[in-house]
């Protein structure tokens, strides 16, 4: 599950944080108006065998905004089953990028129970962390009918999904090939541990497809992972989104994502100090590439400073009052989804290239010309 805090990874809040009404057992129940079916499994049972195995007496618990009302229950619930002291963390979180790791030596805990993501392949594995993914068995079945039917003249399609729908792919593909579709669903890499999963900052499951389909359908609460799809692809996109029941075409709104940026980029270019912005996340941090875009900034006259920053958010950078605009580097969805909180334009690295004249605007969609974000 990917379920970032960020105004701009909201699938969690979108989906979870209106929807869930109750927690009976290990099921997280939603109680819509019209359904009533289990929106979220965590497997609590991990949870307890985890503490016991590993003999725990001290645990952090961490969980993203949207399940954080599961919160008081779930710590109480461990406390009960294993008598281990509980510390529920009250700071922000916004994805397997986020751990609490510091937190976590602060209250002295031996193990960081992370629950609703999906762990980053190769990080952080020699650390007591347990990953515990919350995975919704809302139906698909309805809203992807609703997809066939918008797919008229597409006949070879991706499949994607993030962390939450992952084990509902095969029935997607199934509805799919059924309905004569031939299906593509890419393998996983950098960030993505399950093939077709797509991360808000990571599609390279889609793009190692993108060249074979027509078109992308991807399931996933609210708008924010399936936005990333056509602008890392180029590819028409439907949204699954089992939570409200429909398919919606992610073209328009993509559009008018597209405009921004643009708009965007261009007061960029009329700036002169540039903040560039290294994120202090478990894994956001990418020194590498922040001096490589501070220089690139600086071969074409900005003058750049880099700033460290644990949480970015509008009132921290607005204090920056001789700053004209910011380079993101620790999230690269911040400018593009989050950029009408904040008066200064915030590019990511990609935006960069094109406001250097590096990368045409018409490649957008096309790939990263940079070396990669993580
Ligand atoms: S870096 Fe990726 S995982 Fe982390 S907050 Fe941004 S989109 Fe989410």
């Amino acid at each position: 599950m990917h379920s970032c805090r960020r105004e701009s990874c909201r699938s969690h809040r979108d989906a979870s944080s209106i929807i869930i009404r109750k927690f009976i057992g290990n099921s997280y129940l939603n109680r819509g108006p019209c359904r009533k079916s289990t929106l979220y499994n965590i497997e609590e049972q991990r949870i307890f065998d985890e503490i016991s195995r590993r003999q725990a007496t001290r645990v952090l618990l961490q969980l993203p905004e949207g399940l954080k009302p599961l919160g008081f229950k779930l710590a109480r619930r461990i406390e009960e089953k294993t008598n281990a002291e509980v510390f529920l963390s009250g700071d922000p979180c916004y994805g397997a990028c986020d751990l609490a790791l510091s937190p976590k030596k602060f209250v002295d805990a031996e193990l960081l129970i992370h629950i609703g993501h999906a762990s980053i392949p190769g990080e952080f594995s020699d650390e007591n962390v347990v990953y515990v993914e919350a995975r919704s068995d809302v139906p698909i079945d309805n809203p992807m009918m609703q997809a066939v039917r918008m797919l008229e003249t597409e006949h070879v399609v991706g499949l994607a999904s993030n962390v939450q729908h992952i084990h509902q792919l095969e029935r997607a593909k199934q509805i799919l090939e059924e309905s004569g579709k031939q299906v593509h669903v890419g393998r996983p890499s950098g960030w993505l541990k399950y093939p077709g999963q797509v991360l808000g900052c990571d599609y390279a499951s889609v793009r190692a497809i993108a060249d074979s389909v027509e078109a992308i359908v991807v399931l996933s609460g609210g708008d924010f992972h399936a936005l990333g799809i056509p602008l890392a692809t180029g590819k028409r996109t439907i949204v699954v989104d089992p939570f409200q029941n429909i398919a919606k075409d992610m073209t328009e709104p993509c559009r008018r994502l597209l405009q921004k940026r643009w708009a965007n980029i261009a007061k960029f270019k009329e700036s002169k100090r540039v903040g560039v912005i290294v994120g202090l996340k478990s894994s956001q941090m990418n020194l590498s590439l922040a001096r490589r875009v501070k220089e690139l900034l600086e071969e074409s006259n900005y003058s750049v400073v880099l700033l460290c920053v644990s949480e970015v958010i509008p009132d921290t950078l607005e204090s920056f009052t001789d700053l004209d605009a910011y380079v993101e580097i620790s999230c690269p969805r911040i400018g593009t989804d989050d950029q009408e909180r904040y008066r200064k334009p915030i590019l990511n690295p990609e935006e960069v290239m094109v406001a250097l004249g590096k990368k045409r605007w018409e490649d957008y969609t096309k790939g990263m010309t940079l070396e990669e974000w993580h």
